[in-house]
């Protein structure tokens, strides 16, 4: 089982979103650029006013790495650490499964899942589209 997430102020939405199954984004109340991670203030045209937007849950591998060490019991090695390319223009750091390292190609098309986490949460990661649910 995955570690429990660490919510901050900022971060609040996108892991109680997660754990019912939706990834979500902060999108500019002003400017209207997306953005990821979350934060207080849109780093474009430095507004405040936000709002909270439902993501396709579909991109493409951008990069990508073979975690072996250190290893943590939670995880099955090696952890595959993924930069997603979400098909809204923001950029996720995620982990890749159901997929074999010989498989991986940088631009792969993905599609969103989510594993379950010891605090009863879930964090989104990320397999091949069209892989069997
Ligand atoms: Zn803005």
């Amino acid at each position: 089982m995955r570690p429990h997430t660490t919510a901050t102020d900022d971060s609040l939405f996108f892991w109680e979103a997660a754990a019912r199954g939706a990834l979500v984004a902060q999108r500019c109340g002003a400017c209207g650029v997306m953005r990821h991670p979350p934060r207080p203030m849109c780093p474009h045209c430095h507004s405040l006013d936000h709002e909270v937007v439902d993501l396709s849950g579909r991109g493409s591998l951008y990069s990508y790495a073979l975690l072996h060490h250190p290893q943590h019991p939670a995880f099955d090695y090696p952890v595959f650490a993924a930069l997603v390319e979400l098909d809204e223009g923001i950029r996720l750091v995620s982990n890749l499964v159901d997929v074999e390292p010989a498989d991986i190609r940088i631009g792969m098309r993905l599609e969103v899942a989510f594993e379950p986490t010891a605090d009863g949460g879930a964090v989104p990661v990320f397999r091949p589209a069209g892989s069997p649910s």
